[in-house]
């Protein structure tokens, strides 16, 4: 009752009539249930496969397909995720009907989606959530308490190694994980932080586009500063501003903090004062509730940076920065000109995004997802009910058929890697007795978690989204917190990945892969494609996690999770040689006449999708060993695996958002992820690539890693 009434006009009818309105428009090349396998329509038969393989498989689809007003992106990825979002959203309708008892999962995912669309409400607090918040803050009279009031802000918001994940506005984000050294317990790791755009590159870079985009940042913060009515915007603004600057000074790159042996630095809390002058370290632990003997720091230099620049920059413009951070995060949470006023920043004029998500996609993303598809970046206290919500959805969604299907294409690939790991003639023995051991104890979680999270200690109140967002990312912090010190549960999944969550991660500390149901969904996986085209799509996604175990960041761990470098260096020298070569190819790709992709910065992906397509090929061939390969609607078997990966590449995107990913992404944008089939020879075969084709690589120069 609660819910229906005060719902207008989103009563029950109109929004399921909404949630599907926009989804049937976008999913219209999406496989139907009739048609199981590549999708034809989608081939551009004016290309030449051996021109450009990724225009050839994809370029009808490129061509008539406009991309929505509120999307930066569209493509194969987001029509699965369309369908993720379509059902999340119909259980938690379900749940907001059901009327369930007070601290039930169901009744908080209930009331958490409706102080969210309850904007009336939002509308009459004003900005009246925030008041203690900013009188805190007032009250901070000198750097003591100020770094009390920086501890408190710490949160468990950063993953840098299973979801890539390095960016947390406040100063310093915390990763609670199994130890680099002692992979048995779970440790606490500090990183940089304290900007809000999404890296450093944003404040530092001196291209023209950069520049303009900095000019548009300092007048979105003299904005927010109004709204809330700081008096002198302008200036607090150029002073927050500088000091982001200053901290993106201090910041390592994105290819820096990929060395996990340049991360693993433990440093006793009594250390910290002698280490990182300048912020007051034990007032900081103490108000992040931090009693830690030791702690990984994944960036000394930075750490120690941005503790002297708390020491030096003065109190008053660290006080407008933490206001203005509190802000900017809970914008969202907060009346519609602030929440509009984000928007019209980070998804516009950084994204390229021209229109919102309609409110109650939103809706759902703040139960169910904290990762924010349009800017990439994980926003506080989001999705904290998402394991709650994947519980649900993994019942009604992903059958055990289906979950045995899979293992049974997981167990042919891990087979396929054990063959050509025998088979290197370059990698050492001892290296390869490791890698098979490896294979041997790595953990595929496939659908869902074994365990659910417990939401017992998270309050919800179904008309306080402000408080509700605040309470969940510190309902988060302190299970994460808790934790330190315990022992580790391997098969635990990684922190954003949900039921409901279209991806695959690799979790290296834990010699763990998760692929949640949602992931599982044609054209990735369709029970009734042929084999080929489900070796190409998950089969490749599959291998490629699968090639991370033994990659730069893999080969790094050894099978028990602990940082040990079980390579040998004659193993690791060819390595190196060898992935050079795949670097300096993925160097010469330029999307744009200013700007080429960076090939060190995406090594490890490119490596990765190299790996995947190699050894989910492989499997593919031993699969059907035998049997005849029957062609399908003119293509062969090998045509159908090569296509259906690249098929599973296929999208749409603006320029800010395609020039945003070259920057900060670790993976190389889609259309250069299809070429990698250039270096493999059934490629070749396949498609009858000849040389002068512009991807034809001379056999010398492709490259084969494992
Ligand atoms: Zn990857």
């Amino acid at each position: 009752m609660r819910f229906t009434l005060r719902f207008s006009p989103w009563n029950a009818a109109a929004y399921v009539l909404l949630a599907l309105a926009p989804l049937a428009a976008y999913s219209q090349d999406a496989p139907t249930p009739e048609t199981h396998g590549i999708v034809v329509a989608n081939i551009d038969r004016s290309v030449k496969p051996g021109d450009d393989f990724y225009h050839y498989a994809n370029g009808a689809w490129i061509k008539r397909t406009e991309l929505p007003p509120d999307r930066s992106e569209l493509g194969v990825f987001d029509s699965v995720n369309d369908l993720s979002k379509k059902r999340t959203a119909g259980l938690i309708e379900e749940a907001a009907k059901a009327d369930a008892p007070a601290g039930s999962n169901t009744r908080k995912i209930a009331d958490l989606y409706h102080s969210y669309m309850d904007e009336a409400t939002i509308e009459a607090k004003g900005i009246a959530p925030l008041r203690s918040h900013l009188d805190a803050i007032a009250a901070v009279r000198d750097k003591h308490d100020l770094a009390r009031a920086l501890g408190e802000s710490l949160r468990a918001d950063v993953d840098p190694l299973n979801i890539t994940n390095f960016h947390t506005p406040n100063l310093f984000g915390l990763w609670v994980a199994p130890g680099f050294n002692d992979p048995a317990h779970y440790a606490a790791y500090l990183l940089q932080g304290g900007l809000e755009m999404p890296d450093r590159e944003y404040y530092l870079s001196a291209s023209d586009s950069m520049r303009s985009l900095r000019t548009k940042y300092q007048a979105h913060v003299v904005a927010l500063l109004k709204l809330v009515g700081f008096a002198d915007p302008e200036l607090r603004a150029q002073h927050i501003v500088e000091l982001e600057h200053a901290i993106a000074e201090r910041h390592l790159s994105l290819a820096e903090n990929d060395d996990i042996h340049r991360a693993n630095n433990t440093w006793k809390q009594a250390d910290f004062a002698a280490k990182a002058p300048g912020l007051d370290w034990a007032e900081y632990f103490r108000g992040a509730g931090l009693s830690q003997a030791s702690f990984i720091v994944w960036q000394p230099a930075a750490l120690t940076g941005e503790s002297a620049l708390v020491a030096s920059a003065a109190l008053d413009t660290w006080k407008d920065w933490l206001a203005f951070h509190l802000i900017e995060d809970y914008a969202d949470a907060l009346p519609k000109a602030l929440a509009d006023e984000r928007f019209d920043f980070f998804d516009n004029i950084l994204s390229g995004t021209a229109e919102q998500h309609p409110r109650w996609r939103r809706g759902v993303d703040v139960v169910a997802d904290p990762y924010d598809e349009t800017t990439s970046l994980f926003l506080a206290g989001r999705g904290v009910l998402g394991d709650a919500v994947g519980q649900v959805y993994a019942q009604r969604y992903f059958s055990p058929e289906t979950k045995a299907q899979v293992q049974a294409v997981v167990a042919n690939i891990i087979a396929s890697f054990r063959r050509r790991i025998d088979a290197l003639p370059w990698m050492d023995a001892a290296t390869k007795a490791e890698a098979q051991t490896k294979l041997t104890t790595l953990y595929v979680g496939i659908g869902y978690p074994e365990t659910w999270r417990d939401y017992s200690a998270y309050e919800v109140k179904a008309d306080d989204i402000f408080g509700n967002l605040w309470r969940g990312s510190l309902f988060d912090y302190h299970r994460f917190v808790a934790r330190l010190g315990h022992a580790v549960d391997r098969r635990e999944w990684a922190s954003a990945c949900y039921p409901q969550s279209v991806g695959a991660v690799n979790l290296p500390l834990q010699n763990a892969l998760n692929f949640p149901a949602a992931f599982l969904q044609p054209p990735f996986f369709d029970p009734k494609a042929p084999a080929a085209v489900n070796y190409g799509a998950i089969g490749q996604v599959i291998g490629h996690e699968i090639s991370h175990t033994f990659d730069t960041i893999g080969s790094a761990f050894d099978s028990t999770g602990r940082v040990r470098n079980w390579w040998k260096p004659a193993d690791l020298a060819h390595f190196k040689a060898v992935t050079a070569r795949l670097a300096a190819q993925y160097d010469a790709y330029k999307p744009f006449p200013d700007l080429a992709l960076n090939g060190k910065q995406t090594l490890d992906e490119n490596i990765a999708d190299l790996g995947g397509i190699s050894a989910s090929y492989d499997a593919y061939r031993a699969f059907i060993a035998g049997e005849a390969t029957s062609a399908q609607n003119g293509f062969t078997g090998d045509q159908q695996f090569f296509i259906a990966f690249a098929q599973i590449w296929g999208s749409k995107e603006r320029e800010a958002a395609l020039r945003q990913d070259v920057m900060t992404d670790s993976h190389s944008l889609d259309e250069f992820r299809v070429a990698t089939v250039r270096n493999l020879d059934a490629w070749y075969a396949a498609f009858v690539v000849q040389p002068g084709e512009k991807l034809y690589l001379a056999p010398p120069k492709r490259v084969r890693i494992w």
